[in-house]
């Protein structure tokens, strides 16, 4: 038997890659506002070979891209005869990745966008847990990822259906601008309710970068006992706009809307090093499990395993600037060429 998640975070802290999302609708293969992985169907290969890019950059879980593959977003794009497909999908590509890299293979649901905190919906999203969570565990999953969710009583049922199967499950709530989940309960207090109830990896993922992540991180750490969860989005969020759709450019006028939120972000990026650093801080406080989500790239992931002291594959390659014509310090750069780097 190989190790599963929990002997894994016994050993240390376990890094797992988010972010398909953003990255193939940059690529050209969904669109951003459904946001809905056809490409699973359409262009598997693509999928998969992504999944080995974030391996290759460290990721230890390959994450089957069933993010927003549920009933209502397919209803939303009138494509709801696709769901148990892509469902499956997604889940065969993730495990022949993970077969073959030796990674673990993790199912996914996420929030659902028709949880209003009445019955009725609680009924609703439940019945979309049980459906994905089922296609998951015949595919043989390692652990489930419950992901992004707003409203603290949603990831509870999600909770409870991935429980209901015996598999470790990871929890991790999306806070917005204020600093609450959808129903008012602290960040700390939900995470806690979540651990009360059983998950084993609980925290953060999305919605938030590192700079507004980490303090909530502080609060959940020193209130839960298990295992923290953080996975931020890759952009410089502040205090005034402590959430990604809520940066506004002051530089940019061309901006459909005038919200840079999904698809002009790119001047917020956070470089590498600001998630190598994320990392390094994140873990100082405890945090054992590590991600990137939307608008991660592979360099972002390699960044968080060298800022946890790792060399993964793709270390091969990490930056080596004495090597560079002008700036280096190579023995083979010219002295006329270093003088000129001033000009550069
Ligand atoms: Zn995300």
């Amino acid at each position: 038997m190989e190790p599963g998640l929990l002997d894994r975070l016994a050993q240390g802290p376990v890094i797992c890659a988010e972010g398909y999302l953003f990255e193939l609708e940059r690529r050209g293969y969904l669109q951003a506002g459904a946001f809905v992985p056809e490409v699973v169907l359409e262009h598997p290969e693509l999928v998969a070979q992504l999944h080995r890019e974030f391996v290759h950059a460290g990721s230890d879980v390959v994450e089957a891209f069933t993010y927003y593959a549920h009933r209502e977003k397919l209803r939303v794009i009138g494509k709801e005869e696709q769901l148990e497909d892509m469902n499956r999908g997604a889940l065969a590509i993730a495990k022949e990745v993970a077969d073959e890299t030796g990674a673990l293979f993790a199912g996914d649901i996420c929030n659902t966008n028709v949880f209003v905190g009445d019955d009725a919906s609680r009924k609703a999203v439940r019945a979309m847990f049980e459906e994905q969570v089922g296609w998951a565990v015949d595919a043989g999953v390692d652990f489930v990822i419950a992901e992004t969710f707003s409203w603290g009583e949603e990831a509870l049922i999600a909770l409870d259906v991935v429980k209901a199967t015996g598999l470790p499950a990871v929890v991790t709530l999306a806070i917005h601008q204020d600093p609450e989940t959808r129903e008012g309960w602290s960040p700390e207090d939900a995470c806690a309710k979540l651990e009360d109830a059983g998950a084993d990896v609980v925290g953060l993922n999305c919605i938030r970068g590192p700079g507004t992540m980490l303090p909530l991180l502080e609060m959940i750490r020193e209130r839960v006992s298990g295992h923290v969860a953080a996975l931020p989005v890759p952009y410089r969020t502040t205090d005034g706009q402590p959430s990604f759709q809520s940066l506004r450019d002051p530089h940019c006028d061309v901006i459909p809307g005038g919200r840079p939120f999904p698809t002009a972000l790119d001047p917020f990026v956070c470089n590498r090093y600001e998630l190598e650093d994320f990392a390094r801080r994140a873990r100082e406080i405890g945090v054992d499990y590590f991600g990137v989500c939307c608008g991660a790239g592979p360099h972002h992931i390699r960044a968080v395993a060298e800022g946890l002291g790792r060399t993964p594959p793709a270390s091969r390659f990490s930056p080596d600037m004495s090597k560079h014509a002008f700036l280096g310090t190579h023995d083979r750069v010219p002295q006329e060429y270093k003088e000129y780097a001033e000009k550069l």
